[in-house]
């Protein structure tokens, strides 16, 4: 099963990934938890990365196409993974499947989710993430046990730099130019399905686990 999770920054994605990782035993792999760990342990990567990442903006291409290169030929992801957050541009799309094609290998399904944009900036500004393990909180929808403490992990619960509301605006901008054309390459490729993403994340995944099984 190799997995694509399309769709604008609050779509759901990193939750839904997670829960496909437990549940059919593929990795989330996230390049916004890639770029943010590198940036808690003060990597030049990291430290390069924070200043596009907390401007809304996306880290240049060759950065992020030379960490999935690296992290997708691990021993965890023989068997496959799940792509969440990557690809974000026409060129990440481009490498990738050269990529997968050196690889005798292709993607079996783009998930494109689908969200109001009202929504997406209702749930990103009440969102809190785990610095630990990345699992998502929200205040009203899903608030953690403690306050600031995350219920897998107990690690601490922060809101995401980028969450905050003008970086959020500058963030859906970029995907509607930058990330939104993805659809009209995948649509071509055949393997693009749309998930309506509005719901509980009980329902939501199971319409996404009946799209790729
Ligand atoms: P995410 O956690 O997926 O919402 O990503 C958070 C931020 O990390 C994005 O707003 C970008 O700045 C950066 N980022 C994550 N993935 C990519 C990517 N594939 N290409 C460029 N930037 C990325």
């Amino acid at each position: 099963m190799r997995l694509i999770l399309l769709g604008p920054p609050g779509a759901g994605k990193g939750t839904q990934a997670k829960m496909l990782d437990e549940k059919f035993r593929r990795p989330q792999v996230s390049t916004g938890n890639i770029l943010r760990k590198s940036i808690q342990n003060g990597t030049e990567l990291g430290n390069r990365a924070k200043i596009f990442m907390n401007a809304g903006k996306l880290v240049p291409d060759d950065v992020v196409i030379g960490l999935i290169k690296e992290r997708i030929v691990e021993e965890d992801c023989q068997a496959g993974f799940i792509l969440d957050g990557f690809p974000r541009t026409i060129v990440q799309a481009e490498r990738l499947t050269e990529t997968l094609d050196e690889m005798c290998l292709s993607i079996d399904v783009v998930v494109d989710f689908e969200v109001e944009s009202e929504e997406l900036v209702s749930r990103l500004t009440g969102r809190s993430t785990c610095l630990d393990c990345g699992a998502m909180f929200h205040r009203t929808s899903c608030p953690p046990l403690k306050v600031g403490v995350c219920d897998s992990c107990k690690g601490e619960l922060c809101q995401r730099e980028d969450d905050k509301e003008d970086t959020i605006k500058k963030r859906l901008e970029v995907y509607e130019h930058e990330t939104a054309p993805l659809k009209e390459y995948y649509r071509k490729q055949g393997n693009l399905k749309t998930v309506q993403g509005s719901g509980t994340v009980e329902e939501i995944f199971s319409r996404v686990c009946a799209m790729v099984s």
